[in-house]
Order: structure tokens, then sequence, then C-alpha cells
């Protein structure tokens, strides 16, 4: 066969395989926008209440902490929230969780809530329902196994998820929570510029995303609880999050 005849062969080939199977179809507005508005369907998709930010009486913010625990940092950053008095919310991913569960039951007893971000930290729109359901509950089960609490929350890894998801989780007793600001920790900037993404970002009801996995969230962590407290925000956990967000709604 001509070189071009074979190229034209390979490549009818690729066309005829589909790039993700037929059940992934991406939902989330932070998945392909990269953090969310205050609309409650991008933030809080599946909620009940409406989101008015604009309405809160106090300036609020939370901090969430993904993809822990995380025997390298998360003992510092333990530190350092307890320094400020900051309480935070952190989705665990369940293999890690099961590794170390003494760093799972030292966050939760310092007061900090704890979410659900799966087992395995697969992007749930390459996985069918019945695996969704399995990361899901697997995760929440060996949490409250730890903890003692109930798990209240969920965050999919990449903020990813497709039309079964949200019902999963419902089921599962989860609420689904993405980010309004994104730190962007993950891609190992320098510390002042994950604190200024962080800065820029804090407003009243903001929801914050960071990292248990990277040098520079340690690093960058004082400054931005410094600064947000000369700026007179106060830290919450997703909970008390959301019942000032119900007040604000009513
Ligand atoms: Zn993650």
């Amino acid at each position: 066969m001509k070189t071009a005849l074979k190229r034209r062969a390979f490549l009818a080939g690729m066309a005829a395989l589909p790039a993700f199977p037929a059940h992934a179809r991406e939902l989330s507005w932070v998945a392909t926008h990269g953090h969310a508005g205050f609309l409650t369907a991008q933030l809080y998709p599946g909620a009940s209440l409406t989101l008015h930010p604009e309405a809160l009486t106090e300036n609020i913010v939370a901090l969430t902490i993904d993809d822990g625990p995380d025997t390298a940092h998360d003992p510092e950053i333990r530190r350092i929230l307890r320094a400020y008095g900051v309480p935070a919310t952190y989705f665990l991913v369940g293999r890690h969780a099961q590794r170390h569960a003494r760093l799972v039951r030292e966050i939760a007893d310092d007061g900090h809530e704890i979410g659900n971000h799966t087992w395995s930290h697969r992007r749930l729109i390459h996985c069918t329902p019945e695996e969704q359901a399995i990361e899901l509950r697997r995760t929440s089960a060996l949490l409250e196994t730890i903890t003692g609490r109930p798990t209240r929350w969920f965050r999919p890894p990449f903020g990813s998820y497709d039309e079964h998801t949200l019902g999963i989780a419902r089921a599962a007793g989860l609420e689904t929570m993405l980010w309004t600001a994104d730190s962007q920790d993950y891609r190992d900037h320098p510390p002042v510029v994950i604190e200024e993404r962080v800065m820029r970002g804090l407003t009243p009801g903001a929801v914050v995303l960071m990292h248990s996995n990277h040098a520079g969230t340690v690093a960058a962590l004082p400054r931005i609880l410094e600064r947000a407290k000369d700026e007179r925000f106060r830290f919450v956990t997703l909970t008390e999050w959301k019942a000032q967000m119900e007040r604000a709604a009513a």
C-alpha cells in the first residue's frame, strides 16, 4: 500500500473509535471554565437554595483543601491553620485516607470538616455510573469509620461530572460543592503567585481551592491567612458557609 493510502486507512480507523465511552459527557461548568461563579448550578449544583452572596451579613469565606491526606505537607498545613484559628474543609481521597487513617483523625479532631473526593481520584466522566457509585460510597464508608462522623460534602476530581454524578452523590447522602477561586497551587507557581491568586478571589462567600500535596501551598498559606484577617474575612467550614448562605437567601 502506498504511504498516503496507508495514512488514510489509519485515520479512518481512528475516526471509528470514540474518544470516550458513550456515557462520558462533561456537564460541569468548573471543569470547562476553571472555576464557578456564584450561580448555584455552577458552584453548588443540585442545591435547594439559591446563592445570594451579596446578602451575606458577614465576610465569610470557605477554604477547601483537596487531594490529601498527605504526610509530607498536611502536618504543617494543620499547624498553620491552628495558629490562625482557621477551620477548613478537606476533600480527601479514599485510598490515601486508608493508608493514613491517623492523619485523617487528627484533621477531623482539629475541627476541620472532612469531605469525599472519591476513592481513586479518577475523572468520573470516564467511569460507568456503577463505578462512580463505588468511588463515592467506599470513600464515605471509610471516612465515617475513621472519624465517627457522617460525610456530607463531595467534590468530584477535576471538578468534572456527567449526568449521573449528582444523583449518585445525592443517593449517597452527599452534597456536591465546586469552588469560586482556584489558587492553582497544583501548577507549582511561586508562593507569591498563589497568594495573589487567592487574594484576588477573596470576596464574601468565596470558596477557595487549595491542595494538600504541594509545597507552594504551605509556603503561601500564612501570608494568605494574615492578609485575609487584615481584610476582615472570617474562614468557615462548608457547613457554616451553607448556614450563612441560607440566612442570606431567606
Ligand atoms: Zn483533586
